[in-house]
């Protein structure tokens, strides 16, 4: 399972008002002082995960987790002080939201958070790079490293779980079983690769690992939890075959201390 020091303490971190959102693609308007790299007009897409390019994890090939800026998703930006760039009319803090706070006409980002992409792109496609097909992509690419050949069991089928499937599928996966409770997502999950489906409600007695073992013989070789539930980790582990299986999670349950402890185990 994917280590990570990523702090869940909700506790004394999660401040209001704050400016939600962080998928998005925008141009960048103007420039602060001793920031290289970027210029105005540069069509930029924001991502609420910081690289530093200094730090061991940056600079590692194994790792995105940096080490130097990725403490407290919840505070402001933290390169000066964890002050809030944004004030309400009285002068008061409005809170940044995992430093993108995209749902605005304009914000203010460090450029740790900031992809510069091409102009060519399109702007209406490119913004789904800014979180959720490159999380889903990049958990079975880059993280799981699937190989030619491997069973995946995808936990939840939205933007995530899908763009998991095609990451799956790029990478020549041979089974991919999609588990959703909306019958639906079959057949929107064969047009991304899916070859197998399993409704969590239409399983009966049985649970949705034994299901999985039975279909694969003994496990899967990758699961991916796409859902923020901790039940859906468990059983998303469970179905991994023992010994060789690898669970990624990327959904994170509400009220999930032992999420928290989870992640900060490595487990
Ligand atoms: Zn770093």
């Amino acid at each position: 399972m994917q280590s990570s020091s990523m702090n869940l303490d909700r506790g004394a971190n999660v401040r209001f008002p704050r400016i939600l959102g962080h998928e998005s693609i925008g141009v960048v308007e103007s420039i602060g002082e001793h920031v290289d790299g970027f210029k105005q007009g540069d069509v930029v897409l924001p991502v609420f995960h910081p690289h530093c390019e200094e730090c061991r994890d940056c600079k590692s090939s194994k790792s995105n987790w940096c080490t130097r800026f990725a403490e407290d998703y919840f505070s402001n930006t933290r390169r000066y002080g964890m002050a809030s760039r944004f004030k309400d009319f009285l002068g008061e803090d409005i809170h940044h939201f995992l430093f993108v706070s995209s749902f605005s006409e304009y914000t203010v980002i460090d450029i740790a958070h900031l992809v510069k992409i091409s102009r060519e792109v399109s702007v209406d496609k490119a913004t789904l790079l800014s979180c959720g097909v490159s999380t889903g992509i990049g958990a079975a690419w880059k993280v799981a490293n699937v190989e030619e050949g491997s069973t995946i069991a995808v936990f939840g089928l939205g933007a995530v779980g899908l763009a998991v499937v095609e990451g799956a599928r790029l990478r020549g996966a041979a089974k991919i079983i999609g588990v959703d409770i909306n019958p639906d997502k079959f057949e929107i999950g064969k047009k991304f690769g899916i070859t197998e489906f399993v409704n969590p409600s239409m399983c009966g007695e049985k649970k949705i690992s034994e299901v999985v073992k039975e279909m694969t013989e003994g496990g899967v070789d990758y699961s991916f939890v796409c859902v923020g539930l901790n039940s859906s980790i468990s059983e998303a582990f469970t179905s991994t075959r023992t010994g060789t299986g690898k669970t990624v999670v990327m959904g994170i349950d509400k009220y999930s201390d032992s999420c928290g402890s989870l992640f900060k185990k490595g487990a």
